[in-house]
Order: structure tokens, then sequence, then C-alpha cells
């Protein structure tokens, strides 16, 4: 595959992770700042698969390149799938990533079902016709404390079911094997190899 992919997200972790997950199954990805775009879309669908679809086309708009994006978030079984679309602004401004985890923690005290998931969607505008979408998954529990310093976001209070560490325990390599993100992206491929152009 020759054709290269821009990757429509500002979050620099998850720009070295499409590219970790996405370049040894043949894809070529550069990130916004690479192919010199910027772009800050509002993210005001009520899905996320509508909110990857708003971050893909707006980079597809302004550089006409097959653009890629993720659009994820941690949904809470016990606060009825919370944070879910909200994660990246859960709690409202004044909070950065470790504050929402934080708080996410606080607001999970004294609960005993701790179960949750990671969710993403991915949408690749590839031309004007065609439009890819995917969606993966990863589920698992809370934790009560932080527990791992790599990833991003909840990973250090998200334990994947199966496993004894956190996905912020967990090396990049692991942790891209069973997320969200790795599973999404994978389905993303298999349905581009469909297409004869590609
Ligand atoms: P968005 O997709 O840019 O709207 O933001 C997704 C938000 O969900 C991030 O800011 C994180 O808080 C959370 N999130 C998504 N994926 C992950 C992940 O792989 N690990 C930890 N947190 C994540």
């Amino acid at each position: 595959m020759n054709k290269k992919f821009v990757i429509a997200t500002n979050n620099p972790h998850k720009v070295v992770e499409f590219k970790k997950i996405l370049e040894p199954l043949g894809i070529n990805c550069i990130s916004l700042k690479e192919a010199g775009i910027v772009c800050d879309a509002e993210e005001n669908g009520i899905t996320f698969a509508e909110n990857a679809k708003i971050k893909a086309q707006a980079v597809f708009d302004l550089c006409g390149l097959p653009s890629v994006a993720d659009d994820s978030g941690i949904c809470v079984d016990a606060l009825n799938g919370a944070p879910g679309v909200f994660s990246a602004r859960y709690g409202g401004e004044g909070y950065d990533d470790e504050g929402r985890m934080y708080l996410l923690l606080k607001n999970m005290e004294g609960e005993e079902n701790r179960a949750a998931h990671f969710t993403s969607a991915i949408c690749c505008v590839l031309n004007e016709q065609t439009t890819i979408e995917a969606e993966g998954y990863i589920f698992g529990t809370l934790t009560h404390e932080p527990r791992g310093t790599n990833g991003f976001g909840y990973d250090p209070i998200f334990l994947p079911d199966g496993y004894e560490i956190t996905t912020a325990e967990m090396e990049g390599e692991q942790k891209n094997s069973i997320s969200h993100r790795g599973n999404a992206l994978r389905v993303f491929v298999e349905k581009l190899k469909e297409i004869k152009e590609c």
C-alpha cells in the first residue's frame, strides 16, 4: 500500500499508537504536524463514530489526503456508561488527564461493580467517495489506585480482563495487541485491503 494516511489527531500518544499498529501492517502514516496541518474540529457528535467522522472529514477537507481519526473513551458500567464520549472532557474545564483519572476514581469510591471498557471508533476518509469505519473494544475493571506510567489518560486505572497489570504498566506493544484502538485499527486494515484501489 503506497498511500500515505494523515493521522487526524492532536494527541501525541495516539499518534505513537497509530504508527506502531499501522506501520507493521504496511500503512504509511504521518501526523498532522508532519503534514503541516492545523485542525481542531469541534467534537459535537453524540457517538464515538460521529466524532471520529467529524475529525477525519475535517482533515481530509483541509488536505485532500486519506485521513484517519479515532474517537475513543472509557465507559463505566456503574456510571451508566459515563464518561463515554466525554472522556476527554470529564469534569469540565480545569482538569488535565491525571485530574480526570482521579475524578473517576473519586466518583467510583465505595462502588463494588468496577466493570469498564474502552471503545475506539475509527473513521478513514479515503477520498470524496469512500469512507471506512471500524470499532474496537477492550473490557476490564477499574483499579482503586493508579498503577504504571506508560500510556495516557485512564490507562493507570484500567486492568484488562485476564491480566494482572494495568495498561499503563504494559509496554506499548502489549497494550496495542489487546487495546480498543489496536482492535479497531486491525478491523480497519482488513476493510481497507478489500478496496481495490489500495
Ligand atoms: P478523544 O478521542 O480525543 O475525544 O479522547 C479520548 C479520551 O479518552 C482521552 O483523552 C483519554 O482520556 C481516553 N482514552 C482514549 N483512549 C485511551 C487509552 O488508550 N488509554 C487511556 N485513556 C484513553
